[in-house]
């Protein structure tokens, strides 16, 4: 049997991992200049959370969660986002009681049994943040910021990137909302696709989300949520409007954007690129304000977003294909002889102490080779003939201008770097 990684999980081979590596960085550094602090959840959590937290009718629970007894029997769940996780954590090691913000960010991967295409795998990777205790829609607008400044940080410009944006109430407004829905939809149940029809009966809402192309007309003509909202989710959103004109911060106000996740509450967004096909949400989040309180935690607002890893690389490296020649070391040694050789692991070792990028030939390749993989992996080959050895001395070629220059070993070696540009 021909061993194969699991359909819709897939290998992230060195070439692509230094752009992985670059935006992790880039990421982390953001996140920190706003205040938000990491938090590692595990990937493993129990069933129920997500069951809970999510919601049992929701597609990620109900299709996609990959659900397994451990050996004692209790339902465990891969996780298939980590909202959930995050505030389940926040609840556990009682992080409400510091009397300030928890602002929490995470990066790894993700597990829903979906249908693999361009944009969406199984094993994914989300990186996300929640900022939990504050109504205050300021802090929408800072997430929304964040999203956007995170964007232009990797290299994307605004102009090929558009935010949708909506309020879906909270759990007062909710009834009105759905039942409007739900009369609007029976009448024209004729006309919607099958999952819709079966949605209509567990949350018509989930309907405003569907693709199908027989569902859109009467999904146009659905009533808003917008039009249902209570004075202070009003004045919320209205705050939070608001506040993005002030920032210079664009948005498109998308009455169909509900979100296939139950715990939203008022604001919900989508950050979505013109570059990506079908899947073109970069990242999605919103408010969750009774999220905490139904995870059995004291009422506690909050809201944050999560994006795709794959999504960002992707359209990345459409703009800029992956560059797999780019040199990765300062320095190949290259020996010539036994003696030399014995001489090149030691100076080796000595450079990478001292943080100089170095490798050597382990394949017994001649000089010739050996001097053509230098010259693709490296700005500099060091070389180490009798003639060096006898006289302490090392060669260093510039691979780059073809220059050489001979150097003392312990010169070189008391600051490698003043050498290496
Ligand atoms: P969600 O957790 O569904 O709100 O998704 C947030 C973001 O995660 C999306 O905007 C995508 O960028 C990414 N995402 C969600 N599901 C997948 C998937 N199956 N494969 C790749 N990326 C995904």
């Amino acid at each position: 049997m021909k061993l194969e990684s699991v359909r819709g999980m897939r290998d992230i081979l060195p070439e692509e991992a230094v752009l992985w590596q670059r935006l992790e960085g880039e990421i982390r550094a953001l996140f920190a200049l706003y205040g938000y602090k990491e938090i590692r959840p595990p990937v493993v959590e129990p069933a129920e959370l997500f069951a809970r937290g999510v919601g049992e009718a929701t597609d990620i629970v109900h299709k996609e969660m990959y659900v397994f007894p451990d050996k004692k029997g209790q339902m465990l769940a891969l996780r298939p986002e980590a909202t959930a996780s995050v505030v389940r954590a926040y609840i556990e090691h009682g992080l409400y009681a510091k009397g300030d913000l928890a602002k929490l960010y995470y990066l790894g991967p993700m597990f829903r049994y979906e249908k693999p295409q361009k944009g969406r795998q199984r094993q994914f990777h989300q990186y996300g943040v929640e900022a939990l205790g504050s109504l205050d829609p300021a802090l929408d607008a800072e997430v929304i910021d964040l999203a956007w400044h995170l964007m232009e940080r990797v290299g994307l410009s605004r102009e090929g990137l558009f935010l949708r944006l909506n309020s879906i109430g909270c759990r007062e407004d909710r009834p009105a909302y759905r039942e409007a829905l739900r009369a609007h939809f029976s009448a024209r149940r004729e006309e919607l696709c099958a999952d819709c029809q079966r949605r209509l009966a567990e949350n018509p809402l989930r309907i405003l989300d569907c693709k199908e192309p027989q569902c859109q007309e009467a999904i146009a003509a659905a009533p808003k949520s917008l039009d249902y909202l209570c004075p202070s989710c009003r004045a919320h959103f209205e705050e939070l409007l608001s506040l993005l004109g002030d920032l210079g911060l664009a948005y498109t106000l998308d009455p169909r954007l509900v979100r296939g996740i139950d715990y939203y509450t008022r604001t919900v967004f989508e950050l979505c690129s013109r570059e990506l096909g079908a899947q073109d949400a970069l990242l999605g989040g919103g408010r969750y304000d009774d999220l905490v309180e139904v995870l059995g935690g004291p009422p506690t607002p909050g809201v944050g977003f999560a994006g795709g890893m794959e999504r960002l690389v992707l359209v990345l490296s459409q703009r800029q294909p992956l560059d797999a020649a780019a040199p990765d070391l300062d320095a190949y040694v290259v020996p010539i002889g036994a003696e030399a050789r014995r001489k090149a692991l030691e100076l080796l070792a000595q450079l990478r102490r001292r943080g100089v990028a170095a490798d050597l030939d382990y394949l017994g390749r001649s000089l010739r080779k050996a001097m053509s993989v230098a010259a693709r992996r490296a700005r500099y080959a060091l070389l180490l003939g009798p003639d060096e050895l006898a006289q302490g001395r090392l060669t260093l070629k510039d691979l780059r201008t073809g220059q050489s220059s001979s150097l003392l070993l312990g010169e070189f070696l008391a600051n490698p770097r003043a050498f290496l540009a």
